[in-house]
């Protein structure tokens, strides 16, 4: 994994090989150490779930996609209150409590779709319309954005728009776990139902661990490893490049940077001072379906050059803009975009939290939410709630509704997936 992220977690002491007793039997078996695995964490903990394992092939939290220092988070909007867009209006919300000590809240500004006429009333009514407040989602016309945002371009303001730093998320959640809770460096091959229990086991084949449930939180590895129970997902990895690069502001296109951080069909973060006129910026994000390549690549470098260009409005001579490092990463992306979070139906205890795509940070956090209210539900019920999601009253009243739980459970690739509506509060209590 290339990243630009060293961070300062002495992680020496901590990969030494924990050898399970395969006899134990746990709670909870949580596959993944990235950002998704540190969510299942977190709502673990929330229900005072402390005999769990976490397995991960890395040596330590976030070495796959989540080694990412500054993942944006703002909710999206779209023409009409679309299923994306109330999702992410209410992930929005949970992010900044959920991911609250790894937040940077800068502001985000989302730039206006180029070539579009512009009509701020219009898009403040729109706004408005969708539930925002009038200080949460701010329609600036192109004079307006120049003091806030630093640029001339028209958009929408999210104050409390802001990034997060993954790799540091992960580490708050999985990096203080008593040694017996983890397991680096260690790949899960395969998985089995064996007298009940779901066990897990390694590359050579060892019986590894057992449990009554198992969180899949493997990014696209996911997908083989349930093809080993008879689960097909339609999952598949979408390669990105953001890429750092440093220019000095005497060039004539640098007189105006932006102040905040920018989004849009890509995104950039605002340029940092590194010694009197020389900057450094990070920018991205290319989109590569079907591409797990790890490196670098330079085409990726140009093509966010072109993407800067873009949104800047100027032409930025290639030559004025130095790649110096690259953060790359695999996405994992579902058939219809959307994020997999939720129970197996049919497979009591088998859970998943994966294909969180370009929005990591939302969906992860609103997954830690559904997840604390759905196992809370289960052990008061003292049985698996497999083929139903629990919403739970406070996500209830915030606007979880019935279809957009629907629209997040892995139920939805199954057939008979509509006997497999999300339960809401009621549910649980009418034991
Ligand atoms: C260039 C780029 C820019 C992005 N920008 C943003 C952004 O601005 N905002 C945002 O919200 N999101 C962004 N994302 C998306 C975000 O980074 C991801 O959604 C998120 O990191 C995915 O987390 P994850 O836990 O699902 O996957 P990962 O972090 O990849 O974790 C999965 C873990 O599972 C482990 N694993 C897999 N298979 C096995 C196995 N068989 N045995 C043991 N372990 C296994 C892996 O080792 C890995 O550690 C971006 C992604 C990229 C690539």
């Amino acid at each position: 994994m290339q990243g630009f992220f060293n961070g300062d977690f002495n992680w020496q002491s901590v990969t030494h090989m924990y050898k399970p007793n395969p006899e134990h039997e746990y709670d909870a078996i949580v596959i993944g150490g990235g950002i998704a695995g540190a969510a299942i964490v977190r709502a673990l903990k929330n229900t005072s779930i402390s005999n769990f394992l976490v397995i991960d092939e890395g040596a330590h939290p976030a070495t796959g996609t989540s080694n990412h220092f500054a993942a944006l988070c703002h909710p999206y909007i779209g023409r009409g209150a679309s299923r994306l867009q109330r999702l992410t209006h209410l992930a929005f919300d949970e992010a900044r409590v959920v991911w609250a000590k790894s937040w940077h809240q800068g502001g985000v500004f989302h730039l206006a779709k180029k070539g579009s006429p512009f009509d701020k009333e219009k898009l403040s009514e729109h706004l408005l319309s969708l539930g925002f407040n009038s200080g949460s989602a701010i329609a600036l016309d192109k004079d307006q954005s120049v003091p806030i945002i630093g640029i001339r371009s028209a958009g929408t303001w999210f104050p409390e728009g802001g990034w997060v730093n993954l790799k540091k998320a992960c580490e708050e959640e999985l990096g203080h776990l008593q040694a017996h809770q983890v397991l680096w460096n260690t790949r899960i091959s395969a998985i089995e139902n064996i007298a009940k229990r779901w066990t897990v086991f390694d590359e050579k084949k060892q019986l590894l661990a057992k449990s009554k449930r198992i969180f899949f939180a493997s990014s696209v590895g996911t997908k083989a490893l349930v093809k080993t129970i008879g689960i097909d997902l339609p999952l598949k990895p979408v390669r990105g490049q953001l890429s750092t690069f440093q220019f000095s502001q005497e060039m004539p296109w640098a007189k105006n940077l932006p102040k905040v951080a920018l989004s849009g069909k890509a995104y950039c973060l605002p340029p940092t001072t590194l010694s009197g006129k020389l900057y450094e910026w990070q920018v991205g994000s290319t989109y590569d379906e079907e591409v797990d390549d790890l490196n670098p690549w330079e085409a990726s470098h140009d093509e966010n050059r072109e993407q800067l260009s873009e949104m800047l409005d100027v032409d930025v001579p290639e030559k004025d803009l130095m790649p110096t490092d690259a953060f790359v990463g695999i996405r994992c992306v579902a058939k219809d975009r959307l994020p997999m979070m939720g129970p197996v139906p049919g497979y009591p205890g088998i859970y998943i939290l994966t294909a969180l795509g370009s929005r990591g940070v939302m969906w992860s956090a609103l997954a830690s939410q559904m997840f604390t209210e759905h196992l809370a539900c289960e052990m008061h019920q003292s049985a698996f709630l497999d083929a139903r999601f629990f919403a739970g009253a406070r996500l209830t009243a915030a606007g979880l509704t019935a279809d957009l739980a629907g629209a997040l459970s892995p139920a939805r690739f199954f057939a008979g997936a509509s006997n497999s509506k999300p339960i809401f509060p009621s549910g649980c209590l009418a034991k």
